[in-house]
């Protein structure tokens, strides 16, 4: 388990999926949490589970002023902010060609827009404190040209982009960027998929299997603690290795 003891973070999409598995290792690192999102009902009910460690409020990551309300909100709660997970996303998955200009422009408003305007605002308060860690969820979809995901692909290789210059630009203030790429994970975004868990069940993959959220979340809290600080601009795959390259079991029966 990684040390999270006195930071408080941030995580948008935090009501179910991998946000509430994030949030779950943070207070289970000792330190402390804001979910947010726009799943009201089920964001009180992650936090509730979570005890007195693990707060939610009501945040929409496309609009301004939800985020400057949100993080006014953890900075009074908290009295600081030492991460950011953004985390909160929307997929379909649809051909380029039968891609809606306008449902490509709402997935890259909430994907890669939402980002945008988190790291914007959580800047200045964690300049303020000295530091901070930023945790950008992309995707596979970041790394590869993965078919059917248009919008979604162009604003998770957006993520990974704007980490880059994320952590290029903010190292001075003490700011760590990095994105995280997870593979097919079971979450409710997959659900549609029909994945199932175990071995053998995502053979595109060369471990395998389809991963679970814990395992994601893992990698998340390792890249808020202080374990990786001299880790930025860093894209950490968690993917089975289904970026790695192809497998070639089809090919050699093995
Ligand atoms: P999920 O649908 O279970 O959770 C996403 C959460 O984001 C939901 O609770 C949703 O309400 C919230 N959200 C959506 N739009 C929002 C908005 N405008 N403002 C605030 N919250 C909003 O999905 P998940 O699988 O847990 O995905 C979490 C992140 O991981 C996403 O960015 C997703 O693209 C990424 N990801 C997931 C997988 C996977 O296989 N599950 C793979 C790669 C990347």
């Amino acid at each position: 388990m990684v040390d999270l003891g006195g930071k408080t973070v941030v995580i948008t999409g935090g009501a179910r999926g991998l946000g509430a598995a994030a949030a779950r290792a943070v207070v289970d690192g000792g330190g402390r949490v804001l979910i947010t999102d726009v799943l009201e009902a089920e964001g009180a009910e992650t936090a509730d589970r979570l005890g007195g460690a693990a707060r939610f409020l009501r945040h929409d990551v496309t609009s301004e002023a939800d985020w400057q309300a949100a993080l006014d909100h953890a900075m009074a709660v908290f009295g600081r902010i030492d991460g950011l997970v953004n985390n909160a996303g929307i997929a379909a998955g649809r051909l380029l060609e039968e891609e809606s200009v306008e449902h490509f422009r709402e997935v890259v408003e909430t994907n890669l827009v939402g980002v945008f305007i988190g790291i914007k605002t959580a800047v200045p308060l964690m300049r303020a404190a000295g530091g901070g860690s930023i945790v950008n969820i992309s995707s596979a979809a970041g790394l590869t040209g993965l078919a059917l995901t248009a919008g979604y692909g162009a604003s998770k290789w957006g993520v990974r982009g704007l980490s880059k210059i994320g952590a290029v630009e903010l190292a001075e203030a003490g700011i760590r960027v990095n994105s995280v790429h997870p593979g097919m994970t079971l979450t409710p975004m997959t659900a549609p998929v029909g994945i199932q868990a175990g071995a053998g069940n995502f053979p595109g993959a060369p471990l395998g299997r389809v991963g679970v959220p814990e395992e994601i979340a893992a990698a998340v809290a390792f890249l808020l603690s202080d374990a990786s600080a001299y880790v930025t601009g860093a894209e950490l795959a968690v993917d089975g290795g289904w970026t790695a390259g192809p497998t070639v079991r089809h090919l050699t029966g093995q």
